[in-house]
């Protein structure tokens, strides 16, 4: 049998320049899996804790003293490695050794068995012969804690690109979008410099729905019909704006919605946008508000993020409430790359939609991309621009080579 025969770790930087870790996992002395691990910025109160006390050092020194335990290990056997890893940290979430540790363990070791077998890591991660690609959703303008100062609320306005007919024109629409709306801001400002938020969007100081006509006007100008090539989508994040003293939402401009004017606010800005997809459109704990708009809007994704935050209990509360037909799955959410599928298992069973995700920082891996296509997510949020977004868009087209559905489907 193949096994785990070292495990090496280093401190690197992520795309915010942030200290995050790297966990190399090589089999039979041989076939090497590297993993390095993403951080949010809008962060779920329930997530898996990435690093405890912010300390990646402290995560290693805890992972280099339990190292000789997965030595020996079958890297192909998830629920080993994942046992292994729950018996050194028996927090809820990771809060001893550290949420990112989990990750990088469970997919590295993923990673190194693929190689050794010699087949992609989707592949390994699934029985399913019939899969299909995940949309990609192109971040075209980022706010909120994407962004900085005088950008729009929403944390992210994206293209839904679901009349493309193959993966690369997906792709393509989303660039060539992104590349319009820079052209509109800058007509509209001449102050505008380009700059960018954490996943590659626009970041122009402008408002809200200002952001959503200029998105708008860059979809049609750049040749699609709203609705019938593309669509658009946000992510309002609305935790970020969610004041828990006043229980109220803290907008631009002084305003402020109660829970009620929130949904009004949300409901209005998918009937003028003809929005097909809405993320965390209230905050955290508002599971029957979320299910007041999905069960409003049932043709429209209403995900859940910080919601559901790839945990299989909250979605089973999101599933019981109705919250939501649609949810996030991000890895370091959960913790380990086990519980992430687990979740997304249960997700597939209640016919909640999934959308496989980065976090705003990022690394230059691309297995999140094999992580959606085994869990037949219906979309990716991958970014659009950058290095770090880049590398999973060319994983893309690299496993179109492979023998998936290219057709994209209809939402
Ligand atoms: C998100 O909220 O969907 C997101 C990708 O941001 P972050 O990684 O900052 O949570
Ligand atoms: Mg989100």
């Amino acid at each position: 049998m193949q096994k785990i025969t070292e495990v090496k770790s280093r401190l690197i930087y992520d795309s915010r320049g942030s200290k995050t870790i790297e966990l190399d996992v090589i089999t039979d002395n041989k076939y090497m899996g590297r993993v390095s691990v993403p951080s949010g910025a809008s962060i779920g109160r329930n997530e898996a804790i990435n690093f405890p006390n912010g300390e990646p050092e402290k995560c290693l020194k805890l992972l280099n003293n339990n190292i000789n335990k997965f030595l020996g290990l079958d890297p192909a056997d998830l629920k080993c490695i994942h046992n292994t890893i729950r018996n050194v940290d028996k927090t809820d979430n990771y809060s001893n050794i550290g949420g990112a540790v989990a990750f990088a363990i469970t997919i590295a070791s993923m990673e190194s068995a693929s190689r050794f077998f010699g087949v992609p890591l989707f592949k390994l991660l699934t029985d399913e012969s019939k899969l299909e690609f995940p949309i990609p959703l192109g971040n075209i303008l980022g706010g909120g804690l994407h962004a900085g100062n005088g950008t729009p609320d929403i944390q992210e306005i994206l293209v839904c690109p679901h009349g493309a007919k193959s993966i690369r024109e997906a792709i393509e629409i989303n660039f060539k979008v992104h590349n319009e709306l820079r052209n509109i801001l800058q007509k509209r400002n001449i102050n505008f410099t380009g700059g960018k938020s954490d996943e590659g969007g626009w970041a122009p100081e402008i408002g809200n729905e200002e952001a959503l006509e200029a998105s708008c006007q860059a979809c049609e100008s750049s040749g699609y019909k709203l609705g019938k090539d593309i669509s658009l989508g946000i992510d309002i994040a609305a935790s970020t704006q969610w004041d828990q003293k006043s229980e109220k939402y803290r907008y631009k401009n002084n305003k402020r919605f109660n829970q009620e004017e929130q949904i009004k606010f949300v409901s209005d800005l998918i009937n003028r946008y003809k929005l097909t997809y809405v993320e965390d459109a209230v905050h955290q704990d508002a599971f029957g508000a979320m299910s007041e708009l999905t069960n409003e809007f049932p043709n429209v994704l209403i995900a859940g993020d910080d919601l559901t935050v790839t945990n299989t209990m909250f979605l089973e509360k999101a599933i019981n409430l109705k919250s939501c037909n649609a949810t996030i799955l991000k890895v370091n959410q959960a913790g380990s790359l086990y519980d992430a599928l687990k979740f997304a298992k249960h997700a597939k069973k209640h016919n909640i939609k999934i959308i496989t995700s980065h976090r705003s920082g990022e690394t230059i891996d691309s297995q999140i991309v094999h992580i959606g296509i085994c869990t037949g997510s219906k979309m990716l949020k991958i970014g659009v621009v950058g290095g770090e977004r880049i590398s999973k868009i060319n994983e893309l087209i690299r496993i179109s080579e492979y023998d998936l559905i290219h057709g994209m489907t209809q939402l």
